[in-house]
């Protein structure tokens, strides 16, 4: 076992955070307000290989894995600047392309995902919600195409995305009565697709929107995979997006930790820093010490889902990951935003405007509650509720 990290993801993470702080939180924060994009940062993330980095090399990817994507995942966030579109993309459907897709569909979208194209991922929607099985949008085969037709919810990014993957239901499995699901690569500005924007209080650059497919013709070319097999395909890109999620989550508590212990160390006000207050260290170190846990987890199941580990195992362990890098988060931020005082409130210090997206991650990509389900049901062998 080794646990010290390798020269080369050292200086992987130099050059990600290096890149990234020349743009930096105030960057972020702008473009989130202005209704802006972080168009520039990605696209220099993107010309430099890191976005692409765990793509295999013929085409045209940096031959790593989940494991190099999670640290440009926490480098760019622990900058202040985390970027969603890192789990949609490169994560999740950058993932199910290169184990799933054909030859002609690797060859015609991954060089351009590892160039920094984007593509979006649509499963959830308003009635199925955290149930896959009942996804209700269906593609029906009609000779050189298929018919999508449904609603899509909470789908991020898809005004600057040319492409999206698309979870639909082809059949249903007689004896479970689950949703046979059959995945495809879907251009945004297909005929009869029409969106509307979903306000949210999270102060990021990506908008979230709401999906019609109103018979929306699908070349056939563009199934991924196998018709039917969708589920497992699916799963098998849930375990990057928990990780990479759980990497946006270690890198917002490591920005937030790396400010409150500036501030702590020379804040003073009662002739001594209020960092020698122990009512104000011990939060620190407390969320410090479930940052290093969450890193530690985050970094053992990208590790498995690159080494192809058994699929309840590597499932186990992105989701412990996804939901203590979540709590971490969370609670690095709200320590962070207590010792700034009424400066955790000012825009200035760049604390709070973070707690929405902060919080949007133990919501998503999949919930704290449906992770303890896996968690009590899978590892625990309890009985399932639902
Ligand atoms: C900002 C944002 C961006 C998003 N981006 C995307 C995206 O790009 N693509 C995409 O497909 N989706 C996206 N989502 C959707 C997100 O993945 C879902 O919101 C999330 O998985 C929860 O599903 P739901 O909202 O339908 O909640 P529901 O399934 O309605 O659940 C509501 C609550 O009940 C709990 N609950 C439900 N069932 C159980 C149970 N059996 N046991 C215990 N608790 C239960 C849930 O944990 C949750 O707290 C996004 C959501 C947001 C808010």
């Amino acid at each position: 076992m080794e646990f010290s990290e390798s020269a080369e993801h050292q200086m992987l993470r130099r050059a990600v955070g290096d890149l990234t702080a020349k743009y930096g939180h105030e960057y972020f924060l702008e473009r989130a307000r202005s209704g802006g994009k972080t168009t520039e940062l990605w696209n220099e993330l993107g010309r430099n290989g890191f976005l692409g980095v765990g793509l295999p090399e013929e085409y045209g990817g940096g031959g790593g894995g989940i494991s190099e994507l999670a640290v440009v995942c926490e480098e760019v966030a622990a900058q202040g600047c985390p970027l969603l579109l890192i789990l949609v993309s490169a994560a999740i459907c950058a993932e199910v392309i290169t184990r799933f897709g054909n030859e002609d569909q690797k060859r015609a979208w991954l060089p351009g995902l590892a160039r920094g194209d984007k593509m979006v991922f649509a499963i959830t929607e308003p009635d199925a919600g955290s149930n896959s099985h009942k996804v209700a949008t269906t593609a029906t085969r009609d000779g050189d195409v298929y018919r999508l037709r449904g609603t899509k919810t909470y789908i991020s990014g898809v005004d600057e995305a040319d492409r999206m993957l698309v979870v639909t239901r082809t059949g249903v499995d007689e004896i479970t009565g689950h949703a046979q699901l059959s995945l495809f690569v879907v251009d945004t500005d297909a005929p009869r697709l029409e969106r509307t924007l979903i306000p949210t209080e999270i102060t990021a650059p990506e908008r979230q929107f709401q999906l019609f497919f109103e018979d929306v013709e699908v070349p056939a070319d563009r199934l991924v995979g196998e018709e039917g097999a969708g589920l497992r395909q699916v799963f098998f890109g849930l375990n990057p997006e928990r990780i990479t999620g759980a990497c946006i989550s270690t890198g917002i508590g490591r920005y937030a930790l790396a400010k409150a212990a500036a501030y702590a160390r020379e804040r003073s006000v009662w002739g001594v820093p209020i960092g020698t207050h122990q009512g104000v260290s011990h939060p620190l170190a407390t969320a410090k010490i479930e940052l290093e846990l969450a890193r530690l987890m985050t970094t053992k199941a990208a590790w498995l889902h690159d080494h192809d580990a058994d699929r309840n195992v590597a499932g186990e362990a992105a989701n412990m990951a996804k939901y203590a890098a979540a709590e971490a988060g969370l609670h690095c931020l709200d320590a962070a935003i207590q010792t700034h005082g009424g400066n955790g409130m000012a825009s200035e210090y760049g604390l709070a405007d973070l707690w929405g997206l902060a919080r949007l991650l133990r919501i998503a990509p999949v919930s704290r509650e449906m992770v303890l389900n896996f968690v009590a049901q899978q590892t625990l062998g309890l009985p399932k509720s639902y």
